[in-house]
């Protein structure tokens, strides 16, 4: 079916941070073509930018194409981009009638030529794992508010055996040192004032022989930037010269999400983890004695297939130990082609549930008593949206902890606050002064 070229977008991002990122920067392309932004209800085109992580994850794609439809009976222009585009292919354009667009993580460059194709009446596939080429063919960064994100690598050599990013993702690679400073240089020009560097496994960023350690300190000389952060780490690459940065780079934010999924050997070995609870845990000493004052995070998932009950409490018990201040925990979700998937011993259900809710009793209780830990501190927080309330306005802490306050003080401000009060998920706080780094 043809249609006229389509004058409007809306981007639809699922997942993680890294799709939110390939979601502003589908958007940034767009826009350089000349089409506007519009709402999901109005768009001509709407990109449904997808995660594949878990079972429901991917099945709500499906779902979202169905809404598309509108009352008249017309459709915008459809395209899924992201991870099940990547895992499922021409499947998608086979299950649905309704799509006319497949773009994978790597390819979305190629929109535009894309876009003039299904304009035309093609059903339109690129599913290239072309490495970097993207970057180089993408408009210069616009949009930003006080925080943005850059993805400094892309791909996972690991293969833990539950999981699909390598998939769909491909094998590890690094952007280059220049083009990452001169983003971050542009993205700081455009406003933001806290960056964060995103890869699937970002600790792997690599280049000459030069570690994350390195851009964290490039990013540390840009004047204009006050905080740094970065996500999604490996244990295996949490390097010396990592770990020394979080205890000299007065930018760098204390706070470490550093994944591990289960406290137990024989089912990291099952995962493919590549590390021991042991050898995990002295990361975490060696992290803490470069700064005493971090925030830890962590990833767990229950129910690995095999897992036991003494094998679940192995877990309980690492978490006991490493004293987490947030943490994201999942019941195991057997992805297709993942090793895990055909694996004996799947765990039931209810066995999942109950694990699941035993575990995080215990992080909601480490996570409310690391809030109340910070009660009665003076510290700044980086104002980025408005609130609910009047005059509300919400931030972060340098601990990736939400802050509200009610005062007259713009979103974008570095604030000073005492913190008065403390809740599971947040705190409150009542404003010392404003823009305390204005230069
Ligand atoms: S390290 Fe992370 S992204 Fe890579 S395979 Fe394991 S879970 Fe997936």
């Amino acid at each position: 079916m043809t249609r006229p070229a389509p004058k409007s977008f809306h981007v639809k991002s699922f997942g993680c941070q890294m799709n939110v990122y390939d979601g502003e920067r589908m958007a940034e392309l767009l826009g350089a073509q000349g089409m506007a932004a519009a709402s999901e209800a109005d768009a001509e085109l709407v990109i449904l930018n997808t995660c594949h992580i878990r079972e429901k994850a991917a099945e709500k794609v499906y779902s979202d194409i169905g809404r598309q439809r509108r009352e008249d009976g017309t459709r915008p222009m459809i395209a899924v981009a992201g991870c099940v585009a990547q895992a499922e292919g021409t499947e998608v354009t086979a299950r649905t009638k309704d799509v006319d667009i497949v773009v994978g993580p790597q390819a979305y460059h190629e929109l535009p030529q894309m876009i003039a194709r299904a304009a035309k009446g093609e059903r339109v596939h690129d599913l290239d794992l072309p490495g970097l080429d993207k970057f180089s063919k993408l408009p210069a960064r616009r949009k930003t508010g006080p925080t943005a994100f850059l993805t400094v690598q892309e791909g996972c050599d690991k293969f833990c055996t539950y999981c699909v990013v390598p998939y769909t993702r491909g094998g590890e690679i690094s952007r280059s040192y220049a083009a990452i400073v001169d983003e971050a240089k542009s993205l700081v020009d455009a406003g933001a004032k806290e960056i964060t560097l995103l890869g699937q496994n970002v600790n792997a960023w690599e280049e000459d022989g030069k570690g994350l350690e390195h851009l964290i300190r490039a990013l540390d000389a840009i004047s204009g930037l006050q905080r740094i952060r970065y996500t999604t780490s490996h244990p295996n690459d949490m390097t010396d010269g990592l770990i020394r940065a979080h205890a000299d780079v007065e930018k760098l934010m204390p706070f470490l999400h550093l994944p591990v999924q289960s406290g137990n050997d024989r089912v990291l070995k099952a995962m493919n983890r590549k590390h021991t609870a042991d050898s995990y845990l002295k990361i975490i000493d060696r992290v803490r004695a470069a700064r005493p004052d971090i925030a830890l995070s962590g990833d767990f998932i229950v129910g690995f297939p095999g897992e036991t009950e003494a094998e679940f409490e192995d877990t309980l018990r690492l978490i006991e130990a490493a004293n987490y201040a947030m943490a994201f925990s999942f019941k195991y979700s057997p992805r297709p082609g993942t090793p895990a998937a055909t694996m004996d011993a799947q765990i039931a259900p209810e066995v999942m549930d109950d694990r699941l809710q035993r575990l995080q009793g215990l992080l909601n209780t480490q996570q409310l008593a690391f809030n109340q830990a910070s009660l009665g501190k003076r510290i700044q927080v980086l104002l980025e949206r408005k609130g609910k309330l009047d005059g509300q306005k919400i931030g972060k802490s340098p601990w990736l902890q939400s802050v509200h306050i009610i005062a007259d003080a713009q979103i974008g401000d570095m604030v000073e606050v005492d913190l008065v009060s403390a809740g599971p998920n947040s705190l409150a706080g009542t404003l010392v002064s404003k823009d305390v780094n204005a230069a």
